[in-house]
């Protein structure tokens, strides 16, 4: 909490409705927005590495031919560099492209881990908050602007995560559903190995041989470096002492997520740090243009990170993406223009268009 800013509390926006539980998860959600991609116009497990997004900074041999604002070609795909065989990845109405190949004039580079190069005219960089503080400042060529550097140095990517505990058998009275944990405050400063458990906040049951607990900040980055059995030891240690009972069993299984470990999250979500402000993600989600006549923005920017009043949500996330695209499909946005935040209206849409599998 000490790293959190007060003065910043209000700014995020609770969303009303309450929580819905996702059945299979996420992949539910992603599902039925991703059905009417082909598969082969999606690639995955190959992280982006570079991002070079101001294509006059190349060198003239570069440039081939003109290139308008509406070009039909979306992302191009050159294999010249990769194992794979040559494709062509393209918005589905326009021809394919024999490989090696760069789409006319003005482009994004985008270089994936691979070798594999993709050729766009726009990049809506989804990259989250805790790889772009380690990592923008090698990915994007130019480099990003200062202020959004910044501003990526201010926000917080703090970490949340879960401990699942799973039980041969159900222990607890049927009407227990959350087991809250409250200590005293220690008298003098203790060593995170000592005190790393006193963060996990409640234990919440999922079902009665499944038990959540919730762990966050510099304590959860401690926990992830510990082995699972240790972790289960120390959980099984704080059920007994909280409610009494030494017969409380051992779990059979326990597994912790590990957001912070994880190289394509470095974290869990987005807060404002001592010193940061909201304008800091407004900062982040400003997209930036190659130049100053181009009707559309090169390079955009959206996740959770970018909305100013739902960030670290899911809900934030898409709507950044949404304003985004609508940012590259609206025939009439001009750069000055302001896209306001969608709203609530649109969310309830999107829900309702999800097909929630129980
Ligand atoms: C424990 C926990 C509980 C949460 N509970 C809730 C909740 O109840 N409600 C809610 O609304 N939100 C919740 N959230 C937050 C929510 O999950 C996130 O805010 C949301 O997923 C953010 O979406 P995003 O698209 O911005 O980022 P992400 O979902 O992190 O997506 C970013 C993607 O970029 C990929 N990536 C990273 N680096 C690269 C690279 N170099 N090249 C290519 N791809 C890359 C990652 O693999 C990832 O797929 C929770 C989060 C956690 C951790």
């Amino acid at each position: 909490m000490d790293e959190i800013d007060l003065l910043e509390m209000g700014s995020y926006t609770e969303l009303q409705g309450g929580n819905i539980l996702i059945p299979k998860g996420y992949s539910s959600i992603l599902e039925p927005m991703t059905k009417n991609i082909a598969p082969d116009k999606m690639l995955t497990g190959d992280p982006v590495k570079k991002i070079i997004w101001n294509s006059d900074q190349h060198s003239p041999s570069d440039d081939i031919g003109d290139e308008s604002e509406d070009s039909d070609q979306t992302v191009i795909e050159d294999m010249s560099k990769s194992s794979g065989s040559g494709k062509t990845v393209n918005d589905g109405s326009s021809k394919s492209v024999d490989t090696p190949h760069k789409p006319k004039k003005k482009y994004v580079e985008v270089q994936c881990g691979s070798g594999k190069k993709l050729y766009a005219n726009h990049v809506i960089c989804t990259i989250p908050l805790g790889v772009l503080k380690e990592e923008a400042a090698n990915i994007f060529d130019p480099p990003l602007p200062s202020y959004k550097m910044e501003s990526l140095e201010r926000l917080l990517f703090g970490t949340v995560d879960k401990i699942f505990l799973e039980y041969e058998r159900p222990f607890l009275n049927s009407d227990v559903t959350e087991i809250m944990l409250l200590w005293e405050t220690p008298s003098s400063p203790e060593p995170m190995e000592d005190s790393w458990y006193k963060k996990i906040y409640s234990f919440a049951k999922v079902t009665e041989t499944l038990l959540l607990g919730w762990v966050s900040g510099k304590e959860a980055e401690y926990m992830e470096t510990l082995a699972m059995d240790e972790v289960a030891a120390t959980c099984t240690k704080i059920l007994r002492k909280f409610l009494k009972d030494p017969c409380v069993p051992e779990p059979l299984t326990c597994v912790c997520t590990s957001w912070k470990k994880q190289p394509f999250t470095k974290g869990s979500y987005t807060a404002i740090g001592v010193g940061a402000s909201q304008s800091d993600i407004e900062s982040l989600a400003q997209p930036l243009y190659r130049n100053v006549h181009d009707k559309k923005p090169t390079l955009l920017f959206a996740g959770e990170h970018t909305h100013n009043q739902f960030y670290s949500t899911a809900h934030g996330a898409y709507l950044s993406g949404r304003i985004a695209a609508q940012r590259l499909t609206d025939a009439d946005e001009t750069r000055e223009s302001n896209i306001e935040c969608t709203g609530s209206a649109d969310l309830h849409a999107w829900i309702q268009g999800i097909q929630l599998e129980g």
